[in-house]
């Protein structure tokens, strides 16, 4: 049995249910870069069950993967296309963002619904809030569906959220779009501020257990699990060294069990380089360390301490009894976002999906 990742869908429900509870609205659930590396197609079955207003994906192919899992809600592409693009987005029935009057009437030229993409701060896509009147005579003549902007740092108490929530509002207002839908707010955002007088909310992370603000009212459920079995066992004396680099000096007698599951299966290689803490796996309800460098293949821990034999389960992510290792924990012991710990899931670990 290799390294195995198990993704519990029902987790995922109810989290959608939370983020829905919690805004007041209907959803569109962030589905890009393979439902954050959760798997896209059980992923969009499951979220049927909170009947989403649509689903949010980056790119073209995402979209047409949708279509082709049989999804008939809207799909909205929020990277920006090329306009060699647009012919096949408008084939696949996809919603894309527009940010310049060019693409506008280019889109225009194909038909179709469009959302407008407006740029409060990101810099990334969409008009920027000050040029907004650059579009407003090509959006008069051909409607979009809705608009949009994106935070930079909602999960900061910094203010800034307040304030590309008013240039929005500015932009929308010089528009002139009256009763037009209107949506903004991420995860964070919508774990932080509750309620949403808005018509959607976009949460992505949060639906896969992957974004928790201390002290905030809504936490996720854990949603991938990833487990390894124990391929081999030994003791190390005092000055045995452990891994690549020879990184852990045993400085006593050490019971060292090895891993079938490295980074390969997409456990970050430098878990354990930014702090001890978040560096430890779960057996059998008890946390242990890893000792020595994350390899391809293998992580080695210490099991001292434990009863320990060839073929336990060991829990890297996860829950296992009344403990929990979370992807941002794992992710901030390896200097890296909880966002990247789950989309480097996609990875050799065989997938299996649990509903309950
Ligand atoms: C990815 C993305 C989201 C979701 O953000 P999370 O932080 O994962 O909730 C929302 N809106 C846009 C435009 C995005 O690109």
């Amino acid at each position: 049995m290799p390294a195995r990742i198990e993704v519990d869908l029902s987790a995922v429900i109810r989290n959608a249910r939370a983020m829905a509870d919690r805004s007041g609205t209907r959803l569109i659930p962030m589905v890009k870069a393979d439902a954050y590396g959760m798997g896209v197609g059980p992923v969009v079955r499951a979220l049927e069950a909170v009947g989403p207003w649509g689903f949010g994906v980056a790119t073209v192919a995402e979209g047409e993967e949708l279509r082709a899992l049989g999804v008939r809600r809207p799909v909205i592409v929020f990277t920006p296309l090329l306009e060699d693009e647009l012919p096949a987005a408008s084939a696949a029935r996809l919603t894309p963002s527009l940010g310049s009057a060019a693409a506008i009437r280019a889109w225009g030229a194909l038909g179709g619904p469009w959302q407008l993409s407006v740029d409060t701060g990101m810099s990334r896509a969409g008009v920027q809030w000050r040029e907004v009147s650059a579009v407003r005579e090509a959006a008069a003549s051909s409607r979009p569906e809705g608009v949009f902007t994106h935070f930079h740092s909602a999960e900061l108490d910094d203010g800034t959220m307040q304030e590309q929530d008013r240039r929005f509002e500015d932009a929308v207002a010089t528009l002139g779009l009256s009763g037009i839908m209107t949506h903004t707010d991420n995860s964070a955002a919508v774990i932080r501020r509750g309620r949403s007088n808005r018509a959607a909310v976009r949460p992505g992370i949060f639906l896969y257990g992957g974004q928790s603000i201390p002290g905030s009212a809504v936490e996720p459920e854990p949603v991938a699990y990833l487990r390894a079995p124990v391929a081999d066992l030994r003791t190390c004396e005092p000055g045995d060294t452990v891994s690549y680099g020879a990184k852990f000096t045993a400085l006593r007698r050490t019971r060292v069990a090895t891993l079938a599951c490295g980074y390969a299966d997409g456990y970050p290689r430098n878990v354990g380089l930014h702090g001890r803490s978040g560096s430890s796996v779960l057996l059998r309800g008890r946390r242990l360390p890893i000792v020595g460098r994350v390899t391809m293949d293998m992580i080695m821990i210490d099991v001292t301490d434990v009863e320990c034999a060839l073929g336990d389960t060991v829990t890297l992510i996860g829950r296992d009894g009344d403990d929990v290792i979370t992807v941002g924990e794992v992710g901030a012991s390896a200097g890296i976002s909880p966002y990247e710990v789950l989309v480097g899931m996609n990875s050799r670990a065989v997938r299996s999906y649990r509903e309950d």
